[in-house]
């Protein structure tokens, strides 16, 4: 009784002080009445506050730099500088935001965790080869466990940009060429980032980026001007981002490009006619880098303030690292240039990711779960399992798999066994520590060989060496180690070898942002050294490390197989082993075609047809304009037929084709359905669209109906008014190995 006593006297108290504090603190209200209640009381100093984001500077470990802005509301984010792999430093700012400032409205804090934090997985390009958007979803919420432990509230991906041009060095981050298979790999990424609950201590927010047109860049020379009209836009560059929208994803990022001269920062049309009122996105809206101060170098906005004015009233909601919104927002509204609620409309918006995030009631980041939850061993085994199935075998001449009774081995090459390299463009809290090379891969597979590993030559003529300016990683020229890495050194151990394994490819600091390519062959003196090695005898396998389809050519002339491992991260070098030496079948297909020289570029297969098909076939005098090898395209370690595709009409019309395995080991093959959509009233539709896949494994000699359903969804296209619509008319349909053959079937709606 007396305890009863006890207890409804607790109670009570617990309600007269909910009754006390203040809505917005309140967790029992909604969103939104806790976001109309904090606005109601902030001043306009705090809601531009709201809307800026600093950086938090690697090296800086005076927290006073920051203590002015925090405590008085001017900024509302930080982005976590490259090193700050520890939540101390978050948890330093946090606690003056909500302890020290009038509102205490928590800082968020984002980071560029594009593929793991601490367990680097292998890149976005190299991830979308699996053609398994369930796998990335794992791999996406390893990445939020490990982002959220160490003080991440928020990832500035998935990287939603269509691939189109393999010189543009962010390709590295894209999901590939094709809208449909991107599509699928960006909501796998919002599911696995976000989960069911953002607020969850294992999930964070997501970004969709670079909203849009960011990669169209003329020449693949990045940050270029786009030229990308509205229904390709719509149906090439869009389709990613509105599949992420739709999983629920909290914020979106405006891309870098102008589009028809518009910088996407200050586009109306993209942020507020597609993403807001037709998608109906609720989340916010960041630029990236300074582009709202990019604005004017465009040739865009004359000053800060119309930068400011015209990017906030487009739909950018937070600006990030550079300060127009801070500098000039307040006095354009109090001068009748801007209006009040264009700024209260985005101060609710980021307002309400942070209540979603739960950070108003769990600001702070548990150290203790920081440790625990670094490089856990269901990563390790996922990132294992990514990067084998990641690689794609390109050529092979009964080489592979290898004897496990190989007694010498030589594997060769400036990336046998680089450490730094494997960790790939973006490699968040990654650690050299915890890669494993190519070179001990195999030493660890086959521990009886003699396994010799000689460099043979640098990466590059002159060496480059990373460093970290502001929390980016910028490339050096410096001295060249060509003395220590000789190609004779390398061809003496091949000829003493049974084998050759030959790991070359591009630095990474060659591929993502700002690291566009003219060229698209191996670098440095690597072709030299695949030449000399090859002109030994020995069988030669080439293991390819980059973050972009390479002009192979002569790379095909000189190894009897050739293996993409593209940036694999910390497993690379025991999963390629595993693959090499027949433990697992290469099962990988491009998700971007490779071309035979960079004068054919762009060679993407979703292109469209001419009104002249048959010149257009021929029309490079000196070269073909197909691709080297077509998106879709990957060997394995056995062959499948297959049949012609049948159409069957029903209650839902089908199309089914059987495949069989016709060698004498079991495989993995990936079957994809091709439409062509043959006249469309809007605008022509590619001469061939992915529209669906299925993943069979079969034994030898065992067959498979693979059966695809032919609905609105496989058939439709985006209107320009943004609806997805089927129109009656006739299509080609087919079912293949990759998109450079197979028997169209006619079909009628
Ligand atoms: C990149 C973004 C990135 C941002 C924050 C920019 O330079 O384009 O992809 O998220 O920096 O680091």
């Amino acid at each position: 009784m007396q305890r009863r006593c006890i207890l409804i006297a607790a109670l009570t108290a617990a309600l007269l002080k909910a009754d006390d504090i203040p809505v917005y603190r309140n967790p029992s209200k909604t969103i939104e009445e806790r976001t109309e209640d904090l606005l109601s009381r902030m001043t306009q100093a705090e809601k531009v506050g709201q809307l800026s984001q600093g950086v938090l500077r690697p090296g800086v470990a005076d927290p006073n730099a920051y203590i002015q802005p925090i405590r008085s509301g001017a900024i509302g984010s930080y982005i976590l500088g490259l090193n700050s792999d520890d939540p101390a430093a978050r948890n330093t700012l946090q606690e003056i935001a909500t302890k020290q400032s009038r509102l205490g409205i928590p800082l968020i804090f984002g980071f560029d965790t594009i593929h793991g934090l601490r367990t680097v997985f292998p890149i976005p390009l190299a991830i979308s080869c699996t053609w398994d958007p369930a796998l990335f979803e794992k791999l996406e919420a390893v990445a939020a466990r490990e982002s959220r432990a160490a003080g991440i509230d928020w990832v500035f991906g998935p990287m939603c940009d269509l691939a189109r041009d393999p010189r543009w060095g962010r390709v590295a981050e894209t999901f590939g060429e094709d809208p449909y298979l991107a599509s699928l790999f960006a909501a796998a990424a919002v599911r696995g980032l976000q989960g069911q609950d953002p607020a969850a201590p294992d999930r964070v927010a997501a970004c969709l980026k670079h909203f849009a047109g960011y990669s169209a860049a003329e020449g693949g020379r990045d940050y270029n001007h786009t030229n990308v009209p509205e229904f390709a836009m719509r149906n090439l560059f869009l389709p990613a981002f509105h599949a992420g929208v739709r999983q629920g994803a909290l914020s979106v990022m405006s891309a870098f490009n102008a589009n028809d001269g518009i910088p996407s920062t200050a586009s109306r049309f993209l942020l507020t006619q597609v993403l807001r009122d037709e998608w109906k996105f609720s989340g916010f809206v960041v630029s990236d880098w300074e582009a709202v101060y990019e604005t004017i170098p465009w040739g865009f906005a004359a000053d800060e303030a119309e930068a400011a004015r015209r990017s906030l009233t487009a739909g950018t909601d937070m600006e990030m690292v550079s300060t127009t919104y801070r500098d000039t927002l307040p006095t354009q509204v109090s001068e009748g240039r801007l209006s009040q609620a264009s700024i209260d409309a985005s101060v609710r918006r980021v307002l309400g990711v942070k209540f979603k995030l739960g950070l108003f009631e769990r600001p702070f980041t548990d150290a203790k779960l920081f440790r625990s939850a670094m490089v856990q061993s269901d990563g390790l085994a996922l990132a294992r399992e990514a990067a084998a199935r990641s690689c794609v075998l390109l050529k092979n001449e009964k080489l592979l798999p290898l004897e496990r009774s190989l007694m010498r081995i030589a594997v060769l090459g400036p990336l046998a066994n680089d450490r730094d390299e494997m960790l790939g463009t973006w490699p968040g809290h990654g650690s050299a520590a915890d890669v494993v090379t190519l070179a001990e891969g195999i030493r660890a597979k086959i521990p009886a060989a003699r396994v010799e590993v000689v460099r043979g030559c640098p990466l590059l003529e002159t060496q480059r060496t990373r460093t970290l300016t502001d929390g980016k990683v910028v490339v050096d020229e410096s001295a060249d180690d060509a003395r220590t890495a000789t190609i004779e050194n390398a061809v003496r151990a091949a000829s003493q070898a049974e084998v050759c394994i030959l790991a070359l490819g591009e630095p990474r600091g060659w591929t993502g942002e700002n690291a566009s390519r003219a060229r698209l062959g191996l670098t440095g003196r690597q072709q030299q050294l695949l030449d000399a090695v090859a002109a030994t005898g020995k069988p030669v396998v080439v293991v390819l490390f980059c973050g972009r389809p390479l002009q192979l050519t002569t790379v095909l002339d000189s190894a009897q197989a050739v293996l993409v491992a593209w940036q694999p991260g910390i497993q690379g070098g025991d999963a390629i082993a595993d693959l090499l030496f027949g433990d697992a079948a290469p099962s990988g297909r491009l998700t971007m075609s490779f071309p035979i020289d960079v004068g054919q570029l762009p060679v993407y297969y979703n292109r469209y047809n001419t009104g002249r098909p048959v010149l257009e076939m021929v029309n490079y005098r000196d070269l073909t304009r197909e691709a080297l090898f077509p998106f879709g395209f990957g060997l394995t370690y056995t062959s499948f037929s297959y049949e012609p595709v049948q159409i069957k009409t029903g209650e839902t019309d089908m199309a089914s084709a059987l495949i069989t395995n016709t060698g004498t080991r079991e495989g993995e093959e990936i079957v994809q359905l091709y439409i062509r959509d043959m006249a469309c009233s809007e605008g022509a539709r590619p001469q061939q669209e992915l529209r669906g896949f299925e993943r069979v494994r079969l034994r030898p000699g065992e067959s498979r109906e693979v059966h695809f359903k032919l609905t609105d969804e496989v058939l439709g296209f985006f209107g320009r008014d943004g609806n997805w619509r089927v129109e009656p008319g006739s299509f080609q349909i087919w079912i293949a190995p990759h998109a450079q053959t197979g028997t169209p079937a006619s079909y009628s709606r």
